[in-house]
């Protein structure tokens, strides 16, 4: 059975080649394995090989083929909670420490790439979340003072600083935190993987793996063809669960989102769009979220249908009639992209860590926020599977917690984004 390959997308068009990731074959061992081969895997298996330990990484189709090769590249730093309410909720100890993981994570990333040279595109010039009515102004303002308060470089931008950074006279405010940025993801995916092989990972695509049994003190992973034996297991299947891990998929909801992309615009027009080159997203109750590539090309996400889209890319009009209505100058622009891909939203819109066993790690649900997320904790993860402790990772360990009715979820969402579009049209 071969895998899926990765849909076509900007990315799948403009990307570097892929490192060889040959499937297992003949049957192996390693002290780590890792399944799944998005940003989280492939950090966790960077580190680990740079820390000396023997990590072998199973993906189901390609490096890069989940969300990780098909996000809108935006490097964002923080949480959907503002640093108090992590304070609150988590302790002095725990929160502060999640506070500095999660705003921390861009300028992690940022370093990384840096330090490995990989060519993706990467730029850090801030991410600027914009309100769009009243209720937001508010929600944004309090963010902005909570991070002045907690010493973080951002800035709260009024109506017209805004207008200035975005070219549109749609905000009311935006908070500008400078960490942010973007890159290519597909393309950091394959520069991550290629790192991780050279630093001594395996990496095996097209390898999904079929069941993980432990067996005296051993994991054993089978794949279609060959079964890896490990010592230590860590699954970071995100969105993509399948039936390997009892009730992981039940734990999240495997929300689809999907991005339209022009073709690269005119240097007039592109200096009128987010001239200095942040990344936006808008705070609100259905997330749009844009940016300028380094090809001056506009990339639009947002909410789209609920199902792998294919061809069916006209229900994405309404994100270019939007995008038209903030430039009124893209009239007459080729859209020339459309694709989709699932994110991981959690209950309680939180990034999950699971230790079922004291050799057995999961981690899932950056809740759109993955590229930075993902990547810094790679390095906590594989530190934890080095034999450190799991106090020492900035994130509460939970159990997990299949949710009720989750056979209904695709519905749940759809009337979850109507209700969404409703209220933002009508700003509370
Ligand atoms: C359209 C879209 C836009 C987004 N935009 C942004 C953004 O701008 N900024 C941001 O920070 N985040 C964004 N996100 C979220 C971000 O992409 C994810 O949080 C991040 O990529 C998750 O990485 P991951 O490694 O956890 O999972 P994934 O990249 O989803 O990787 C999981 C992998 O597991 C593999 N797998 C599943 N089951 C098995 C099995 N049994 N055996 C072997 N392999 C298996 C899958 O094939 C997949 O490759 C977006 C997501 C989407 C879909």
């Amino acid at each position: 059975m071969s895998a899926v390959p990765l849909p076509a997308s900007l990315y799948t068009d403009t990307a570097c080649p892929a490192p060889l990731t040959p499937s297992l074959n003949a049957d192996r061992t390693a002290s780590v394995a890792i399944v799944g081969a998005g940003f989280a895997g492939l950090s966790t298996a960077l580190h680990l090989a740079e820390m000396g330990v023997d990590v072998c990484v199973l993906e189901a189709s390609e490096p890069g083929w989940g969300a990780s090769g098909r996000n809108g590249g935006q490097v964002n730093p923080g949480l959907k909670f503002n640093p108090d309410e992590l304070l609150a909720r988590f302790g002095d100890d725990l929160g502060r420490r999640m506070i500095e993981m999660a705003w921390g994570a861009p300028d992690f990333t940022f370093d990384l790439i840096r330090r490995l040279g990989i060519d993706c595109d990467a730029r850090q010039n801030g991410t600027l979340r914009a309100a769009t009515n009243a209720l937001t102004f508010k929600a944004v303002s309090a963010t902005a003072d909570q991070c002045a308060a907690h010493g973080m470089p951002t800035r709260l931008l009024d109506a017209d600083e805004t207008k200035v950074a975005t070219g549109t006279g749609r905000y009311p405010a935006a908070l500008y935190d400078p960490r942010g940025g973007d890159l290519h993801p597909l393309n950091y995916a394959r520069g991550l993987t290629a790192a991780a092989e050279k630093a001594g990972a395996a990496v095996h695509g097209n390898s999904r793996v079929l069941s993980a049994r432990k067996q005296s003190g051993k994991w054993f992973l089978r794949t279609e063809k060959a079964t890896l034996t490990t010592d230590k297991l860590l699954v970071v299947t995100n969105a993509y669960a399948d039936g390997l891990w009892p009730d992981l998929r039940k734990s999240l909801v495997p929300v689809y989102s999907s991005i339209v992309a022009t073709e690269p615009l005119p240097e007039d027009l592109a200096a009128r769009i987010l001239p200095h080159r942040p990344v936006l997203y808008e705070s609100g109750h259905i997330t749009v979220y844009y940016r300028l590539d380094k090809q001056n090309r506009l990339l639009m996400g947002g909410r789209g249908p609920q199902r792998a889209l294919g061809n069916q890319t006209g229900s994405l009009d309404y994100l270019k009639r939007y995008a038209e209505v903030l430039w009124p100058a893209l009239k007459g622009i080729r859209w020339t992209h459309a694709w989709n891909g699932q994110l991981a939203i959690t209950p309680d819109h939180l990034p999950h860590l699971h230790e079922p066993s004291e050799d057995a790690l999961i981690y899932l649900g950056c809740n759109g926020r993955g590229v930075a997320l993902a990547t810094t904790m790679g390095k906590q993860l594989a530190e934890r599977l080095a034999g450190g402790q799991s106090t020492r990772i900035d994130l509460p360990v939970t159990g997990i917690k299949p949710m009720r009715f989750h056979a209904f979820w695709s519905v749940g969402v759809h009337s979850a984004m109507l209700w969404g579009r409703m209220k933002d049209r009508l700003g509370i």
